[in-house]
């Protein structure tokens, strides 16, 4: 069982099944999202993802992808696909409890940020693998 909180601690959230590979999306959409270099996620069954204290607020972008955030502090709390509405990408750095593995891969690496450089072996892939 993996627990999370946003900055403010409004929202608290809980994962009752595994996490899946963590991933780092370099993508202009997600450092935009995150204010950072990448946003580090992982992969998770939507029915193991349950919101405990609050509500996550929704933004949706015309192709039906779904950034989660707390609507008092802003903390981007996970993301979902209209297409994939079976997994839940979690934003790991929400996490209070401790994450076992690194990073699995780099995933849009093709539009990274050019001021920020990679120093791990984790596979890089231009888009997704
Ligand atoms: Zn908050
Ligand atoms: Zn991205």
């Amino acid at each position: 069982m993996h627990k999370g909180s946003c900055l403010c601690g409004a929202v608290e959230y809980e994962i009752t099944g595994p996490l899946g590979p963590i991933f780092y999306c370099h993508c202009s959409r997600c450092r935009k999202a995150n204010g950072s270099a990448f946003n580090a996620a992982t992969p998770i069954a939507a029915a193991d993802f349950r919101v405990v204290k609050g509500e996550l607020r929704d933004y949706r972008n015309a192709a039906g992808v779904s950034r989660l955030f707390c609507g008092n502090c802003g903390s981007p709390i996970a993301g979902r696909r209209e297409s994939a509405p079976e997994t839940v990408r979690v934003r790991i750095g929400t996490l209070d409890t401790p994450v076992e593995g690194k990073v699995s891969a780099h995933i849009f690496v093709g539009s990274k940020a050019e001021w920020h450089e990679i120093c791990d072996d984790a596979p890089q892939y231009e888009e997704r693998p």
